[in-house]
């Protein structure tokens, strides 16, 4: 079922191109100042969409990636709320639910709301896996308006008689296509299964899959429906390339990508843990100071690294899919897909690490022999073909020839040439090439054509 299909109304009242003011939107004077506060002036495109219904008090669905503003797109209307209609706190019993699927997300989140919500009078509590639950359970003691969760840890606690959920009020998922990518929508189903029917429910996901589409339907009322970018299409303001490279040269690419001036700080996805490891072992080797965070690592230890990263002690932070979720650091210039997703939309999570806040960034992916038909199956999602850096790995040594290798045999539809080291390109060929779709792009001798899927 196509998401059109269930019923939704469109918000199309406000149009993109009108610069709203957050003076327009009807918000309350203490949040008003709060965001003067953090220096926002104008509000995103999905904050001047959603405000209004939500405020309201309208159901709704947000097609959304991160980096768009929608944290504060939901976070603004429900502070409003809860602050319009003051109710005594209940310990352990939350009037407004946000789910997240990971706790780097779920602390973002809960940051955010301290930040907007700073005068007006609201507690928050955020629980997650893989700590002790002794100071979350006792946070939620204290009694709290508003609980950021993973579905993980929170049915724990509903099980364990820690959380009631019979008072909620409203309930916001956030992230849902990646709940579902990572096995979490059962888990969901069984919270939403405990929550009371009136409610106003919110949800957010950066593409539509079938199954969310279902979700959805299964959970709004009559919802309004914004959408501020179009599915897994990636940010305009980051430029996008793609390094050929033989996939035992690619912690040398790596090294050399990184070294250039003009990388302040990079995000490296890595399709592993083990392999997250390997690419931190390789680099401290090389002097490069560098940390990775995925789920084997301990939640200290994935703050210490995150923290580490934000304030700019570590240039570069290794990071696979699921711990990559939510981080929101503005001084990521380069995104480096180490490998490429399994998941083409993951491609686009990735990659919005960077161009944040305002800021331009690059994305720049490595992509071995296996990786060809990820690679087409990105471009079929980005529906855009990538540039092909071939300077960069010629100019990184070692890695250039099978680079060339990688040319030659994408020239001729074939798997790389079993051949010795041929000579490094001529210097004709150390030039970007950009291709466009459906023409062959003659920066070299050979040009690299891929067979073309659609
Ligand atoms: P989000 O998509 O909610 O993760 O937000 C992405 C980034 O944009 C965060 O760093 C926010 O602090 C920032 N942000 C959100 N809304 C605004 C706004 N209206 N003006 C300026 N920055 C914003």
């Amino acid at each position: 079922m196509k998401p059109t299909g269930i019923g939704l109304a469109t918000a199309c009242l406000l149009s993109r191109n009108k610069l709203t003011q957050f003076k327009s939107l009807d918000l309350i004077a203490p949040l008003q100042k709060a965001l003067q506060d953090a220096g926002y002036t104008t509000p995103t495109p999905i904050q001047a969409q959603s405000i209004p219904f939500l405020l309201q008090g309208r159901d709704l669905l947000g097609i959304a990636q991160t980096g768009t503003g929608k944290t504060a797109a939901f976070s603004l209307p429900l502070l409003q709320y809860l602050s319009e209609n003051p109710l005594k706190r209940m310990p352990s019993s939350p009037r407004a639910l946000i789910l997240s699927p990971t706790r780097e997300l779920a602390l973002q989140i809960q940051k955010s709301l301290e930040v907007y919500g700073k005068h007006v009078r609201q507690r928050s509590a955020v629980i997650f896996g893989g700590v002790n639950q002794g100071p979350q359970v006792k946070a939620l003691k204290q009694g709290l308006d508003i609980l950021v969760a993973t579905p993980g840890r929170l049915l724990d606690l509903m099980q364990q008689g820690e959380i009631k959920l019979g008072k909620l009020e409203v309930f916001i998922l956030d992230e849902a296509d990646r709940m579902l990518d990572m096995g979490f929508i059962n888990d969901v189903k069984k919270v939403v299964a405990k929550l009371p029917l009136k409610r106003q429910t919110l949800l957010f996901s950066a593409t539509m899959p079938q199954d969310i589409a279902s979700l959805a339907n299964q959970l709004l009322r009559n919802p309004a429906k914004v959408e501020v970018t179009p599915q897994a299409t990636t940010v305009e303001r980051i430029e996008q390339k793609v390094m050929f490279v033989d996939k035992a040269h690619k912690p040398a690419l790596l090294r050399h990508v990184i070294a250039d001036a003009a990388v302040e700080q990079a995000l490296v996805f890595s399709r592993t843990k083990h392999g997250a490891d390997k690419i931190v072992r390789d680099l401290k080797k090389w002097g490069v100071s560098c940390e990775a965070i995925h789920g084997n690592k301990s939640q200290p230890q994935r703050v210490r690294a995150l923290d580490a990263f934000r304030s700019g002690k570590l240039k570069v932070l290794i990071a696979t899919d699921i711990a990559a979720r939510g981080i929101d650091v503005a001084g990521v210039s380069h995104v480096i897909n180490f490998d490429l997703p399994n998941e083409p939309e993951s491609y686009v999570h990735r990659i919005g690490r960077t161009a944040r806040a305002g800021r331009d960034g690059s994305a720049i992916s490595f992509c071995d022999s296996s990786e060809r038909s990820l690679l087409n199956s990105i471009e079929r999602v980005i529906r855009k073909r990538l540039a092909v850096d071939v300077k960069t790995a010629a100019l990184a040594g070692v890695a250039a020839a099978k680079a060339h290798e990688h040319r030659q045999s994408l020239h001729s539809g074939q798997g790389p040439h079993k051949t010795p080291s041929k000579p490094l390109p001529g210097k004709h060929e150390h030039q970007q090439a950009v291709r466009k779709p459906g023409r062959r792009v003659s920066s070299a001798g050979s040009p690299p054509r891929r067979s073309m899927m659609w």
